[in-house]
């Protein structure tokens, strides 16, 4: 099969430069490799989603020069392919309902905190029987060990799932799939081999292996970027704006001058000059790419 990279966004508020950048890395990788590009909009969470936000985001990355190589992805309409993978995890005992409420995980506050401001399911519910595969809260048995990977950007990492993530929820009590669930299938099903996403992320990546190899998909490849900061290289915040493309142009930066910060960004340009996405593809290699956060232009914010 040919290689395949995605961008998947949440369709719950306008892309900001991070996702842009993110979005134009895996772009730029899958066309360096020759390979397809699909957009999948992770929208299991139908209560904070909404289709004409996802729509708006696809019309951005159209701007930019992105589009998918075939159809758009809704994970809000895969329902099916995921209660078949919960049944086969089901099958193999890797399944537990929890019943913590939202003010026990709350109240575990002894659980260690990841670099990533993950806090660990301690595993409370971890003896509970699963007699039957029910429309409940559910967690995966993640198995023991760590899991060792090649980062494109980061280089050899070495991370233990019940130190970041526990046992990571697959089924909410509202009816929805879960995160972890729903990246995992899509990623598999739709033969994706690289993923690109922000260093905020990376935190998961261990308990996401574990999850493919319990379902017998293929290990992707992975890149963890640097995120986008304000300009004096604090948390991008809400004083700095939404940092989209309808305010970047409402202050006169169009979207050549936004394609080019971003290439430049990743090591395909010298300086942040005017460029359309087909332009950086021969210039795009991983070692360019600076694996540390990058900081907007002052005069963007
Ligand atoms: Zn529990």
């Amino acid at each position: 099969m040919a290689c395949t990279g995605r961008f998947a966004p949440s369709p719950t508020g306008e892309l900001h430069l991070g996702n842009l950048r993110t979005a134009l890395a895996s772009w730029l990788s899958a066309r360096a490799r020759g390979g397809r590009w699909i957009i999948r909009m992770e929208d299991v969470d139908t209560a904070r989603c909404r289709s004409s936000l996802g729509d708006a985001q696809l019309r951005d990355l159209a701007m930019l020069g992105m589009e998918s190589d075939g159809p758009v992805l809704w994970q809000s309409r895969r329902g099916g392919s995921y209660q078949a993978a919960l049944q086969r995890l089901f099958g193999q005992g890797g399944l537990y309902p929890c019943i913590c409420t939202r003010k026990d995980l709350a109240a575990m506050a002894s659980a260690p905190h990841g670099e990533d401001g993950l806090r660990a399911y301690p595993g409370t519910c971890r003896h509970r029987p699963l007699p039957f595969l029910r429309p409940d809260a559910l967690r995966f048995r993640v198995p023991e060990g760590a899991v060792a990977w090649d980062d494109l950007l980061l280089g050899p990492q070495d991370d233990d799932p019940a130190l970041l993530t526990g046992d990571p929820l697959l089924h909410r009590r509202d009816g929805c799939y879960a995160y972890h669930l729903a990246v995992v299938v899509d990623d598999g099903e739709q033969g994706v081999d690289e993923i690109v996403r922000g260093q905020d992320l990376r935190g998961v990546t261990a308990t996401q292996v574990r999850l493919q190899e319990a379902l017998g998909l293929p290990r992707p490849a992975y890149a963890h970027l640097g995120l986008v900061t304000a300009p004096d290289g604090s948390r991008l915040g809400k004083r700095d704006g939404a940092l989209g493309l309808a305010m970047l142009a409402h202050k006169g930066i169009g979207p050549e001058l936004v394609v080019g910060w971003l290439g430049w960004s990743l090591g395909c340009l010298e300086r942040p000059e005017p460029a359309a996405a087909g332009d950086l593809v021969a210039g795009f290699r991983w070692d360019r790419v600076p694996p540390g956060p990058v900081a907007v232009p002052a005069a963007w914010t």
